[in-house]
């Protein structure tokens, strides 16, 4: 039936075994859609970036997620895909834009002295998607500086990219920094990582889930450091979750990353308290 009005109702379609999922994926899309037609229903997290010497916060992944009336809080894996496919993920992105821009900016105002990252699809990088991302931090009053766009490897061969680019090198003078998500985990050629445009390299946490037993990961993660290093481009890590990652990665270089050796997304208020709490994140885990 959902199927059915999908495609403009006044239609009959037959039931196949199986088609299970393909009735929820339509059903979750159509609650989506309500969510952002209402205006509500979306919420972004934060991950704390954390200078690993000293465990002070240095700024704040925005991760969303979505409070689906069926699920429950539904992780972005499990909705990002599908808002891809349904055509949804450019409003989501407007969304998660302003919603991170207005934080931001709170944050600014209670003078806690962070920057924040927002996920970006490959989608959104064209010429249209980077002047709504700046005519959203002008009007939040958010100088560039303050905030990161991250996005995948797949994002430099999409078919928009190499319009993009001359756009970003503007931006990038102006303050705007570039991170290359799950760096090593995609396809992208190693001579698009220009400095005019890129300023940093996110190891992805597969590689820092082995560190520092496994010789794989340590060849791996060291080279990708080194690799950011000789390019001019700040190196951050993910997924850190032990102390023993967190010594190995500042032994070879790496002096910010996120995990939840330190914490795992939180509310923006709980970012507050973290910042504020006597305790720098690297003691708690010490
Ligand atoms: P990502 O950008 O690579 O974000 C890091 C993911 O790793 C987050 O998952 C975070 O919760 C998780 N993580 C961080 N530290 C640890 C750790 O120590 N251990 C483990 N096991 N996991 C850790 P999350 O929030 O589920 O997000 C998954 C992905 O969804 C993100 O990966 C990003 O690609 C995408 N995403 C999140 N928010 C947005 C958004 O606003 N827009 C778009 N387009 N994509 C988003
Ligand atoms: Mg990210
Ligand atoms: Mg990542």
């Amino acid at each position: 039936m959902y199927s059915v009005k999908q495609s403009g109702r006044d239609g009959h379609k037959l039931y196949a075994f199986g088609a299970d999922t393909a009735l929820e994926q339509i059903s979750m899309a159509s609650r989506l859609r309500k969510t952002l037609d209402r205006g509500s229903g979306l919420v972004l997290h934060y991950q704390p970036l954390v200078n690993l010497e000293s465990g002070q916060l240095v700024g704040a992944e925005a991760l969303i997620r979505w409070q689906d009336g069926k699920r429950g809080l539904t992780p972005p894996d499990d909705f990002i895909p599908l808002a891809e496919r349904t055509g949804l993920i450019g409003s989501i992105s407007d969304w998660v834009i302003q919603a991170a821009c207005r934080q931001a900016s709170a944050w600014r105002d209670i003078g806690l002295d962070l920057y924040v990252s927002i996920n970006l699809p490959p989608s959104y990088c064209q010429p249209t998607g980077m002047n709504h991302l700046l005519a959203t931090a002008n009007a939040a009053g958010i100088a560039l500086d303050r905030l990161v766009i991250e996005v995948t490897e797949s994002a430099l061969t999409h078919a928009s990219w190499q319009a993009i680019e001359p756009k970003l090198a503007e931006l990038r003078k102006r303050g705007l920094k570039l991170a290359i998500d799950d760096f090593g985990t995609g396809h992208s050629s190693l001579g698009r990582l220009d400095k005019s445009w890129v300023s940093i390299l996110k190891i992805d946490r597969s590689f820092v889930k082995d560190l520092p037993d496994d010789d794989h990961a340590r060849a791996l993660v060291s080279s990708v450091v080194h690799l950011a290093h000789s390019l001019g481009l700040e190196p951050i890590a993910e997924g850190i979750e032990t102390e023993r990652q967190r010594h190995f990665l500042l032994q070879h270089g790496c002096r910010v990353g996120q995990g939840s050796l330190f914490s795992p997304p939180v509310t923006a208020a709980e970012i507050e308290t973290l910042c504020t709490a006597n305790d720098p994140l690297a003691r708690k885990s010490a």
